[in-house]
Order: structure tokens, then sequence, then C-alpha cells
């Protein structure tokens, strides 16, 4: 039985039926990192010691029938995201050495639920990127298309889900993070509506698109593990019960939108594979219409100048006196000079650029302030498009994974590459990726199907019911 093919239901399955036992899985998977994730580096801090002894005590809460759904299973947990004792580096120089006093809400729940942590996953320092590549530890590779990037920035999350190192993960999103590198591997990844999860615990980057997401081999996978972590948390403000949206007429429940704007500048195979998708729902009797989200255009340019602008000020903390690696230097200028210098990497520094001039007197209303307004007409769009359809199908990438080291030089590239996924970030709506199919050379291509907030189960439904149908 290879037990690290399997995601997390069958596992549950098996360890409901007493077939296997909590640690023998934990042991085939940590096992398994280390033999093969020297080629991958989906991993950057393994816990193994902590894993076996939560195992155990999984095992007697199975045996003692005290067990939920999840207990006893293993998941990843991308780096930015705080477990108590155990380092949390976000990729970057800057925490290379934390160790929080604390755990995020998400992990606690799911800890709570009886998962056992295997270890922390490679991401882009700071989540900022598409690749995965501007980890400080040098970056992973994608196992569904070796020689190529993994997506990011949760690219560890997605490689150690694709690689067999675990059944699922947690990853984050801001601007498509869990949703792009689920679609380079081949995987399903879900960005929940803002507020939905807690971001207790989660190193700031944007926080008024930060949230936590599952990713995992199948909707059901990402289901389960959404389930456990969702509701509010009176340590984030933000965070909300939230009710799924009422239904409406039959065929309003029924209709798909396909934005038009998504499926322009779509390489050749991602759009052969977009346009089979649509078609496979049709099949399946949902009512398929073009629609149209004109701020489109603006998506990125608005996403990259708010982000940036959030990232400026949240990172602003890190000044190697209070927070960060520790500076040299005389004076306090000299030390938070010095801290910063060494501690952040280029693209960091790049968007802290980008951020504090956006912001500063003279800038502030030519760009961030039109950056807002486009994130309002963003949402009133959305809002208008809701109306009509119960869900949006739109592709998740221009293209599948490229080459490690391609774009690395051309960071307006990269950015432009995050169009698909943007959107749903500033309008604060929730997206799943799901698997669409292959490229001829064997690249995945995701698709991802949007709704309004709190929808998450629709979309989840729908996406299965896609896969069960055979997909495209
Ligand atoms: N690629 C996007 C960026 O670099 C998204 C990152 C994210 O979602 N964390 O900002």
């Amino acid at each position: 039985m290879d037990i690290t093919a399997m995601g997390l239901t069958e596992l549950g399955q098996l360890l409901a039926g007493r077939q296997l036992s909590a640690p023998e899985i934990a042991r085939a998977f940590l096992d398994r990192i280390r033999l093969e994730d020297s080629r991958w580096h989906s991993y950057l801090t393994l816990c193994e010691e902590r894993a076996m002894t939560r195992a155990k005590a999984a095992q007697r809460a199975l045996d003692g029938g005290t067990a939920g759904p999840l207990t006893g299973l293993p998941l990843a947990v991308k780096d930015n995201i705080c477990i108590h004792g155990i380092r949390t580096t976000c990729a970057s120089r800057m925490l290379a050495d934390f160790v929080p006093p604390y755990t995020a809400t998400a992990v606690e729940r799911l800890e709570g639920a009886g998962m056992v942590v295997l270890g922390k996953t490679n991401m882009d320092e700071f989540a900022m990127g598409s690749t995965s590549q501007t980890s400080c530890f040098g970056g992973p590779e994608n196992p569904a298309a070796p020689g190529r990037v993994p997506g990011g920035s949760s690219g560890g999350s997605a490689a150690a889900v694709a690689a067999g190192l675990a059944p699922a993960a947690l990853g984050t999103d801001t601007g498509g993070s869990v949703q792009q590198p689920a679609a380079f591997c081949g995987l399903t990844g879900l960005r929940p509506t803002y507020g939905a999860v807690s971001r207790y615990g989660l190193i700031a980057f944007a926080s008024s698109m930060d949230q936590i997401g599952p990713i995992a081999r199948t909707p059901a996978d990402c289901r389960l593990l959404f389930r456990a972590m969702a509701g509010q948390d009176p340590r984030d403000a933000t965070s909300r019960k939230g009710t799924p949206p009422a239904a409406g007429g039959d065929a309003y429940i029924k209709t798909i939108g396909l934005p038009v704007e998504f499926y322009k500048d779509l390489s050749p195979e991602t759009a052969a594979l977009a346009a089979r998708t649509a078609a496979a729902f049709e099949n399946l009797g949902w009512r398929v219409r073009e629609v149209s989200l004109p701020s489109y255009r603006y998506g990125v340019a608005a996403y990259y100048l708010l982000s940036s602008a959030e990232a400026a000020s949240n990172l602003s903390r890190y000044d190697g006196v209070r927070y960060g690696l520790s500076g040299r230097g005389n004076t306090y200028a000299e030390r938070v000079t010095d801290s910063r210098n060494r501690g952040f990497g280029r693209e960091v520094e790049r968007r802290i650029l980008l951020g504090n001039y956006a912001l500063s007197r003279g800038y502030y209303q030519q760009y961030y302030q039109r950056a807002a307004a486009v994130r309002e007409s963003l949402r009133a769009e959305f809002d208008a498009l809701f109306s009509a359809c119960r869900l949006l199908l739109v592709p998740t990438a221009p293209e599948p994974a490229w080459p490690v080291g391609q774009k690395d030089s051309q960071p307006a590239e990269q950015y432009a590459a995050d169009a698909c996924t943007v959107p749903a970030s500033l309008a604060g709506l929730p997206a799943l990726t799901f698997p669409a199919g292959r490229t001829a050379a064997g690249l995945p291509v995701g698709m991802s199907l949007m709704g309004r907030a709190f929808d998450e189960e629709a979309l989840l439904d729908a996406a299965e019911a896609f896969l069960e149908g055979g997909g495209v």
C-alpha cells in the first residue's frame, strides 16, 4: 500500500478502518521526505519528533473512539504561519532564527482536530512572488513538471503535496499564492473569502488581502480542511462567521459566467483547456454565458500598488532592534540600516520602495487612492455579475509553469502573470483552483471557480462534480 500517494479522505478511511495507524502514516511521509526532498526542496524545517508524539496521541484518540475526520492525518504548513516553538522564517534572512511564542488560529484548530504537522514549507520571501524562488534558502522545484517552478508564493506547500511528501498543506493567498501553485502542480487549492479564516499568527504581507487556504489532492480534502479552520476568531477582528448567500432562482443557481477579459492573452494550450472546461460544465447541466469585468485590466496595477503599500507598512516593524535580524552599528539608524540591508532580499526591497513611494505625500492621491478606486469598481462589477451568475469560471494563470530561472530578472512579467488571480483578492472573494488537464508536454493547467463571499461550499460542489464527471 502506497501511503504517500493518498490524500486525506483515503487515509482517513484507512485509519477509521484500522488498516493503518497514525504513527505509520506520519512515519511513511517523514521517511519519504528524508529520501526525496533534497530534490524538490519543498520543506524548510521538519518537526519529526513533535509529529511522532502527536501521531501517537492521535492514535490514542482513534483507539478511544474520540476521533474526528482529521484525527491522525498529516499536514505541511507554509513557513509564514506561526507554530509555537517551531522556527518560522518567511524564507527570509530577517526571520531566519525566529521561533514564535504562539500558534496561528488556523493551525491551532487543525491540530485541535487531531492533525499532525510534519514541517514548514518553502515559499517566496515574505510571500512576495510567483515562483517561490525568492526564498533566501533557495527555491523549490515542481514535482509535477520537473525543471520548472512550482509557482508561488506557496510553492513549497504545493510541491510537497505533488511529490507525495504531505497529503495536504496550508498555503496563504494574498494575490493568488494558493491558486497559482495549485494550478502549476496539478492540485486543488482554495482561497477563502476574506475573513473566513483567521489571520491570527499569519505573518502579515498585505493585511487587507492575506488569507490562509488549503492545497490538497481533491476538493473533498480542501473542504475538510476549510471547514475545520473557518470561523470567527476573537484574535482577528476581520474574521467573520459568514453565512452562505441565499440560493436564488433555479436558472441563477445553474449559471456560470465566463468573464471574457480573463480569456485574452492565454497560451494556446491554456485557452484550449479553458474552453473544454467550460464545455464540460455545460454538459453537467450548467448554463454557461460570457460576461464582462471591465476593470480587470487595472487589476494587476492596483493589486501591486495596494499590496506593496501595505507591505511597506507591515514590514516597517523589522528594525533589527525590536524585531528581526539583529543589526550591527553604534546608533539606532546604523543598526536599522544594517538589519534591513542584510535581512531583506531584492524582491522584498522592491516592494517596500514601491509601497513607500506610493504612500508618500504628493503621490498618495495619484497612486494609492486611484488603486483603491479600482478596487471599489471591481467590487461593484463583481456584485453585478453575481446577481446574474452563481459562479464565474476563469483560467488560473495565462500559461503553465515556466522553467526555473526563466522570469527571475523580469518582475513585471511575473506580475502580469497574476492577472487572473488578483481580482478575487482585491474584491475579497473566494476562489477554488482545480486541475483542468495537461498540455501536450504534460504540464498541469488549472482553472478557478469564483463565487460570492462565503459561497465556498458551492465552489467545492461544482469542482467536485466536474472532476467526478471525468474532467475535460
Ligand atoms: N504573486 C503575487 C505577489 O507576488 C501573490 C503573492 C501572494 O499571494 N502571497 O504579490
